[in-house]
């Protein structure tokens, strides 16, 4: 029997992991809990996918609006064996969770203390194989795992500092900016290195970031000092054993994350996702033996989807091996075929 999964908040990344639930043959989307009857609500009944309103205030809303739902979240999530909370930050569900005797998955706008576990499946699948609840974190903290991972196993990181030049919003959001600004994070480091321990513990890792007018894309510019001398080629046949990571080329004409989004649409994914993090391999370089320096880019709305389906698997021990789980998942979302 597939198992059963069900998500609150169908926004940027519930509807993505939602659709990602539906391609998976080991578990099955058992409806989505939504507070608006907007166009996303409308779009998710046509999809086929069960829809719940939050609670009976917003049943009314659905109500006024001609939508039929099937229930309440309370509903849903006595139905399901895990929920995948996409909520935003602090929406404050845990508790609900826990009352049902659900297992859940929170994403990246969470503090990893309320879980105390947070998952990267290439880096601690292991470790949260059963457990009831876990955390996926954010975009940015997932995208510096992908590669930092690989490097601390394979030639150590003394010390690793992390420049992040952030997309202000998503494309589908016109209120927040800055439009015409580039805007400091001020707090040092920013969350984003400490986030990174709660996977990696032991990694030294230093995080700066600034926001700038862009919706597409995140850019990290990275310095990382090895405790072992690698040659260029080391590394990115290193990073090239992990599928989530792809690698784009200036020489190939891909010089700015416009590109790798054109790319991304060229491959004809769903939604033009990009779930992997694109890597430049022509800008990749190592001075003085141990110095090394690259640049990678982000999708934001997207590189966490394979994780929370993996988280899945784990939590609900669906699959043991997270190599396995993850060869599953990458299959089911094409990922891999951007190399
Ligand atoms: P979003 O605003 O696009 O979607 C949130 C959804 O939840 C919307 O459908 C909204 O109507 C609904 N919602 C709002 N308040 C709610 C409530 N109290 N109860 C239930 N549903 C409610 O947000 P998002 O970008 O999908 O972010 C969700 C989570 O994922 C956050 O923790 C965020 O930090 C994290 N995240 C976002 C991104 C990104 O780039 N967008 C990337 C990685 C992780």
């Amino acid at each position: 029997m597939p198992a059963r999964i069900a998500i609150n908040g169908y926004g940027t990344i519930g509807k993505r992991v939602a659709d990602a639930v539906g391609l998976q043959d080991d578990m099955r989307l058992v409806g989505v809990a939504k507070t608006k009857p907007n166009f996303e609500a409308k779009l998710a009944i046509r999809k086929g996918y069960p829809l719940f309103a939050l609670n009976k205030e917003a049943s009314a809303k659905f109500a006024k609006a001609g939508l039929e739902v099937e229930g309440t979240l309370d509903d849903l999530v006595k139905d399901a064996d895990l929920v995948v909370d996409c909520t935003p930050e602090e929406s404050g569900y845990k508790s609900v969770y826990e009352k049902a005797g659900v297992k859940a998955i929170w994403q990246g706008g969470e503090e990893h203390s309320l879980t105390n576990l947070s998952f990267n499946a290439a880096a601690n699948y292991a470790e949260c194989v059963g457990a009831p609840f876990v955390r996926v974190p954010s975009c940015n903290t997932t995208g510096l795992i992908r590669t930092l991972f690989p490097l601390d196993a394979h030639f150590g990181v003394a010390k690793a500092l992390a420049v992040m030049v952030r997309r202000a919003t998503d494309p589908g959001d016109s209120k927040k900016g800055p439009i015409n600004a580039i805007e400091p994070e001020l707090e040092m480091p920013s969350h984003h290195g400490p986030d990174v321990q709660s996977v990696l513990p032991g990694l030294n890792i230093h995080t700066i970031a600034v926001k700038v007018p862009t919706t597409i894309m995140h850019l990290h510019t990275l310095s990382v000092d090895l405790k072992r001398t690698a040659e260029v080629s080391q590394i990115l046949d290193l990073w090239k054993r992990f599928p989530r990571i792809a690698f784009v080329s200036g020489a190939d004409g891909v010089q700015s994350t416009a590109q790798i989004m054109e790319l991304a649409r060229d491959l004809s994914r769903n939604r033009s996702d990009l779930y992997e993090i694109a890597v430049w391999q022509d800008g990749v370089h190592v001075v003085d033996g141990n110095h090394l320096f690259y640049f990678q880019a982000v999708h934001q709305e997207s590189d966490v989807v394979p994780e929370n389906v993996d988280a899945i698997r784990a939590l609900l021990e669906l699959e043991k091996d997270g190599r396995r789980s993850m060869e599953k998942t990458d299959r089911s979302l094409g990922i891999g075929i951007a190399r």
